[in-house]
């Protein structure tokens, strides 16, 4: 089976990468020159651990191959995949379709055989008919058929997420087309490793929608709990593990933090506001979660200012971790950047450290000074806040950390350290959602 990804991104790389591990046949297509110039090198545009390895494999194996030229990914492709981004538009938390509709039509016009073509973007409800619209408009003899199949990959384990994955969604009525996506992921049907739902084009696009904001309330809803507990005496750990228990909750996505960022949890919920508007539905619960995600970012700013005695002009405050999550150098929405300018807003100088996201890191955060470790960041300041849960903030010198630091304070975002251990090394520790 002959494929082509359309944009090589975070989803449309790792998704390339392991069909054509699965035998596919796949060309990766990306209109960014830089990109594919670095994939020809076999240097990864991206941080995703084992992509490199995976990617060196495939290429060597020649089921793998990088473009710029659409015309050439597209030619005798039996399916074609739109993985391009989805951002919000500008000024109104629409879901911008631009890139999926330049896509598309850029796809119809250079169709060989009649071809299906999937739609991997996250796209609201009904994209599937414009993107059919346009193909038909451009090419109408051509018999390509349009399939949703959204992805639900995660940023940092998005191999493995793809190769073993809860379920897939392909979202199509026609018949020949199913049988195309049977193809597809036959290497999972085979080894009985996911479900493989296929239900009605808009079920699936909204799907996706459904389980993004699912997950925001989860979080959300958690981060809340967590503040009652600050208040009443309670710790959010026990609490989220207690309830956790129960199946019919999961243990999952019940850490309290600063918020969730990243490149789809807050433009998810938007879109799918937007659409809920649009068609006088409104979805409370998750209107509700966008806006106290919101405020959390900023409040967490304000939490760290408040352990360092309410007044940090002057102060150095040790950020560890950028990223919207570990093992990924995404900065996309991350709750670093808002927690970043609410100190700086109070006067505080920031020195910050980041295993992998420095580089996306630095053209969104003015006026901080990037640490070349976690201790030469936190070495002198006033304070130290954990942000982002990299595996190597885990197994920080408690002691050397109490050492080094000005005043002995850890604020830890993540709950990563019991407050026991912190103590004993002499740090006085403020977690989320502990008294
Ligand atoms: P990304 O910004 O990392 O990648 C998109 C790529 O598409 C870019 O490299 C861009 O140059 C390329 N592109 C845009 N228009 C093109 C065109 N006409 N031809 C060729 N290339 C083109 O985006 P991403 O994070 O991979 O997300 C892609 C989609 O997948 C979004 O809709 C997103 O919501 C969804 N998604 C993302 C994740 C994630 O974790 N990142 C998970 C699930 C779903």
């Amino acid at each position: 089976m002959r494929i082509a990804m359309i944009g090589t991104g975070y989803v449309g790389l790792v998704s390339g990468a392991c069909f054509s591990d699965f035998g596919h046949e796949v060309v990766c297509v990306d209109k960014d020159e830089r990109k594919i110039a670095a994939l020809h090198a076999n240097v990864m545009p991206i941080y995703e651990p084992g992509l490199a390895e995976l990617v060196a494999a495939n290429v060597r194996a020649g089921r793998l191959s990088f473009t710029t030229d659409l015309a050439e990914g597209v030619k005798d492709a039996d399916a074609v995949f739109i993985a391009v981004g989805t951002p919000s538009r500008r000024g109104d938390g629409h879901a911008d379709l631009s890139y999926v509709f330049a896509a598309a039509r850029e796809i119809a016009e250079n169709l060989t055989k009649p071809a299906v073509i999937v739609t991997k973007s996250t796209v609201p409800v009904g994209t599937g008919d414009e993107v059919e619209r346009i193909i038909a408009e451009v090419a109408p003899d051509s018999g390509a058929k349009v399939v949703s199949n959204p992805e639900f990959l995660r940023e940092g384990a998005a191999i493995s997420d793809f190769k073993r994955p809860d379920r897939v969604i392909v979202g199509t009525d026609d018949e020949d087309a199913r049988q195309v996506m049977r193809e597809v992921y036959r290497p999972l049907s085979l080894n009985q490793s996911a479900p493989v739902l296929f239900v009605g084009r808009r079920t699936a696009e909204l799907t996706k929608y459904a389980a993004n904001a699912f997950l925001a309330v989860k979080i959300t809803f958690i981060n809340e709990i967590a503040d009652l507990c600050e208040q009443v005496g309670g710790d959010v750990q026990e609490v989220a593990r207690g309830i956790g228990l129960d199946n019919r909750i999961g243990r999952k996505f019940l850490n309290a933090g600063p918020g969730y960022g990243g490149s789809c949890f807050p433009k998810d919920t938007l879109a799918l506001l937007k659409t809920a508007d649009d068609n006088d539905t409104p979805l409370r619960i998750v209107e509700a979660t966008v806006q106290a995600n919101d405020s959390r970012k900023r409040a967490m700013g304000r939490k760290v200012i408040k352990a360092m005695g309410g007044e940090v002009r002057g102060k150095t405050v040790a950020v560890l971790g950028l990223t919207f999550k570990p093992n990924t150098d995404d900065m996309r929405d991350a709750p670093s950047l808002a927690v970043i300018q609410t100190l700086q807003d109070a006067g505080a100088t920031v020195r910050a450290y980041d295993p992998e996201g420095v580089e996306q890191a630095r053209p969104l955060l003015n006026d901080v000074a990037f640490a070349d470790s976690a201790y030469a960041a936190i070495d002198g300041a006033d304070a130290l806040v954990i942000v982002t849960e990299w595996d190597e903030f885990r197994a920080l010198d408690l002691g050397r950390i109490a050492r080094t630091l000005k005043t002995p304070l850890l604020v830890d975002l993540r709950n990563i350290y019991p407050p026991a251990e912190a103590a004993r090394a002499g740090l006085t520790l403020v977690g989320v959602g502990r008294d």
